[in-house]
């Protein structure tokens, strides 16, 4: 009862203690429906201004649901689909981050171009051999040809 007054007191719903069984039910469904509007905004903001979200995921990800294709993606793809995706794995631009690396400063270490490796350089640009096999394999020369933030982000978002 406790964590329940003190999500109602922090939303600016007070009355808690005169209200009726019955609109209580109501309350409580307008409550939860503040704090999933208010959740989805704080969302939103966080995808759309934080460091981390500004290379890839803000491009890719633009409302608050899951995602169809990535449904449609056996199991073992989808983790390592949604691990990229959500910025869960060792790219340099993301270790940096955790080592105070200045972003500039954050770069790949699979060729000697001296370029930040961030996901757009590591999926469709880095000249490394090993990785530009796996990317001839499995990604359209569409892609890799001219690459950009919006190719990459029609890679990811599924929608080609
Ligand atoms: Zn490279």
């Amino acid at each position: 009862m406790s964590y329940i007054n003190k999500i109602f007191i922090s939303n600016n719903f007070i009355l808690w203690d005169y209200m009726e069984n019955d609109i209580a039910i109501n309350y409580v469904k307008r409550i939860g429906k503040h704090i999933k509007v208010n959740y989805v905004e704080s969302w939103n903001n966080s995808v759309q201004n934080t460091s981390p979200c500004q290379s890839l995921y803000k491009h890719i990800k633009f409302c608050f649901k899951q995602d169809f294709h990535l449904i449609k993606l056996p199991e073992p793809l989808r983790v390592h689909v949604t691990k990229f995706r959500t910025l869960d794995y060792r790219f340099p631009i993301q270790n940096g981050r955790y080592e105070s690396t200045a972003r500039e400063e954050r770069l790949c270490r699979l060729c000697d171009a001296q370029v930040v490796g961030d996901e757009l350089y590591f999926v469709l640009e880095c000249q490394n051999v090993r990785l530009t096999e796996l990317i001839s394999q499995y990604i359209s020369p569409y892609y890799s040809q001219s690459p950009s933030i919006d190719k990459l982000s029609e890679l990811f978002c599924n929608n080609g």
